[in-house]
C-alpha cells in the first residue's frame, strides 16, 4: 500500500487539500511538537514553525521530536529537521524569533490555519490579536495536568481575549511586568500533550479538508473521561477585534531584507512607518516603534520585523489617518524557501 492509502478510506479526508495547505504552528514545545508531528504525517504540504526558545532537558519527556543531543539547540529548526525525516512531502519553515518578529501578518492571513501551542497568557493574547488583525482562523490549545482545552476561533467570532477579565487582558510579556504573564508551572506529561496535540491535529485536518467543524471550545478531562463543548461569547468590551481593512494595504516589493531607507521611497513626507514591536538596541531607539528612529541602513529583519509583515503607516495631519505597507516574500513572492 502507498503512504496515504489508508487515509483515502477515511470519510471526508482530502489528501490533495492537505498537500496544498499551509499551517502556521506557534510554539514547538510538547504540544506544538505533538501537533506538528501529526500534521506532517497526515501529509500537510507546508508547516511554518515559530518558537524563540531552545530545547531544554524538561522537553525530552514530552516532545517526541527532540533528543538528548538537542538540549540547547533552537526548538523550531530542530523540530523542522525531524519532521522532514518523518514526512518528505512536507516543507517545513522554521522561525526562531518571537511571534511578532517570526511570522508576518500577511503570512497569517494567507495561511490555511494558524495553530497556537503557547504556554503564556501574554503570548496567547498576542497571537489572538494578530490573527484578528490579519483575519486568520486560530486553533489554540492548552494542557492541564489531566486534560486541556482546544479552542477554535474564527475571525468574526469570539476570541481568546473574550473569555478573560480586563486585568488578564492587560497582561504583558515583559519579564518585569508584575502581572501574571507566564502561567504558573503546572503538571504536564507526554500522554496529556499527545492527547491535546492530537485533538488539535484532528480538528486542523477536518478544517483543512473542508469537513464540518464547530467553532468554540472543547474542554477535555481524561480523569473524568469527558470532552465537553463550552460556549464562549463575544465580549463587546474585548479590545482585540480590530481587522486591517484590505483596501488600506499597499503591497511593496521590499522584503524583510530591505532597510528603513528603502521603505521611505513609498512614503509621503508627512508619513511615518511603524513597527508592531519596539525596536531593538539602546536608547533612544529602544522602546520606539517608529522605523524612522532605526538606523536607516539596518535590515528590517535585524530590527525585529517579521517576514511578509504588514506595517502601519501613520499619516500626520489634522485627522490622524492610517494605512499599511505589505512586505513581499524574500526571494520573490511565493517562491519556496
Ligand atoms: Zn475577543
Amino acid at each position: 500500500m502507498g503512504r496515504f492509502d489508508r487515509h483515502t478510506l477515511v470519510p471526508g479526508w482530502d489528501q490533495q487539500r492537505l498537500a496544498g495547505a499551509t499551517v502556521v504552528v506557534c510554539g514547538t514545545g510538547a504540544l506544538g511538537s505533538q501537533c506538528a508531528q501529526a500534521l506532517a504525517l497526515a501529509g500537510v504540504g507546508r508547516l511554518v514553525l515559530c518558537d524563540p526558545d531552545d530545547v531544554s532537558e524538561s522537553n525530552l519527556s514530552r516532545a517526541p521530536l527532540f533528543r538528548a543531543d538537542d538540549v540547547g539547540r533552537p526548538k523550531a529548526p530542530t523540530a523542522a529537521r525531524r519532521l522532514a525525516e518523518l514526512s518528505p512531502v512536507t516543507r517545513v519553515d522554521a522561525r526562531t524569533a518571537p511571534l511578532v518578529s517570526g511570522v508576518g501578518l500577511a503570512e497569517l492571513r494567507d495561511a490555511s490555519l494558524v495553530v497556537g501551542c503557547l504556554d503564556s497568557l501574554a503570548a496567547r493574547l498576542q497571537l489572538a490579536g494578530r490573527c484578528l488583525l490579519a483575519g486568520a482562523t486560530l486553533l489554540d490549545g492548552g494542557t492541564s495536568p489531566w486534560g486541556g482545552e482546544v479552542r477554535l476561533y474564527e475571525p468574526s467570532g469570539p476570541c481568546f481575549g473574550c473569555g478573560l477579565t480586563d486585568r488578564d487582558r492587560a497582561v504583558r510579556d515583559d519579564p518585569w511586568a508584575c502581572a501574571d504573564a507566564v502561567v504558573p508551572e503546572t503538571g504536564a506529561s507526554a500522554p496529556v500533550s499527545a492527547l491535546i496535540g492530537s485533538w488539535l491535529a484532528v480538528t486542523a485536518v477536518r478544517l483543512l479538508c473542508g469537513a464540518d467543524t464547530t467553532p468554540g471550545l472543547v474542554r477535555v478531562d481524561a480523569a473524568g473521561g469527558t470532552a465537553v463543548p463550552v460556549t464562549v461569547r463575544r465580549d463587546p468590551g474585548c479590545p482585540l477585534h480590530t481587522r486591517i481593512p484590505a483596501d488600506l494595504v499597499a503591497p511593496v516589493p521590499e522584503t524583510v531584507l530591505s532597510t528603513p531607507a528603502d521603505l521611505t521611497a513609498h512614503l509621503a513626507p508627512e508619513e511615518t512607518v511603524m513597527t508592531w514591536a519596539p525596536l531593538p538596541g539602546s536608547a533612544p531607539t529602544r522602546e520606539s516603534t517608529r522605523l524612522a528612529d532605526a538606523p536607516p541602513r539596518a535590515r528590517l529583519t535585524d530590527l525585529g520585523v517579521a517576514p511578509r509583515e504588514i506595517l502601519p503607516v501613520l499619516v500626520a495631519g489634522r485627522t490622524r489617518r492610517i494605512r499599511y505597507l505589505e512586505l513581499s516574500e524574500a526571494g520573490g513572492k511565493g517562491t519556496p524557501r
